[in-house]
């Protein structure tokens, strides 16, 4: 999928109106649209990174911190305590449906392991 035609990249351009909780240089975080979970928040990338597959060497960095993000909107969502999950679908057959590498967040609810 083409930057112009993804949706996440559409959401930091601002050209889809959506709230931020949270924006640094390197990445955005905002509610998911079909939560699956009380706390339901999603990480994401300003790079167009179509998954984490296809982050290479050079996005170590970035990939670190978008898990030290997750942790700090979970503690900031009050999961600190009751904890969370984060969840990177890869590929479409485990569920991946927007491109555009993203850090699930989910929380507020007790949960199964192993994931359906
Ligand atoms: P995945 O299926 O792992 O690729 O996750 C993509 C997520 O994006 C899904 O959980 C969708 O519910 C979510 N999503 C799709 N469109 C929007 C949107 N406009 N705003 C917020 N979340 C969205
Ligand atoms: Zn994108």
């Amino acid at each position: 999928m083409s930057e112009q035609s993804c949706l996440f990249c559409k959401i930091i351009a601002k050209q889809i109106p959506v709230d931020f909780v949270h924006q640094d240089d390197r990445s955005v975080v905002i509610r998911d649209i079909n939560p699956q979970a009380p706390t339901h928040l999603l990480v994401i990338p300003l790079e167009h990174i179509e998954s984490l597959d296809e982050a290479s060497q050079k996005e170590e960095e970035l990939l670190g911190h978008l898990l030290r993000v997750a942790a700090r909107v979970a503690k900031g969502e009050g999961l600190g305590e009751s904890g969370y999950r984060s969840v990177i679908n890869t590929g479409a057959g485990v569920g991946q449906s927007v491109f555009h590498l993203h850090v699930h967040v989910l929380g507020g609810r007790s949960m199964n392991w192993p994931p359906g």
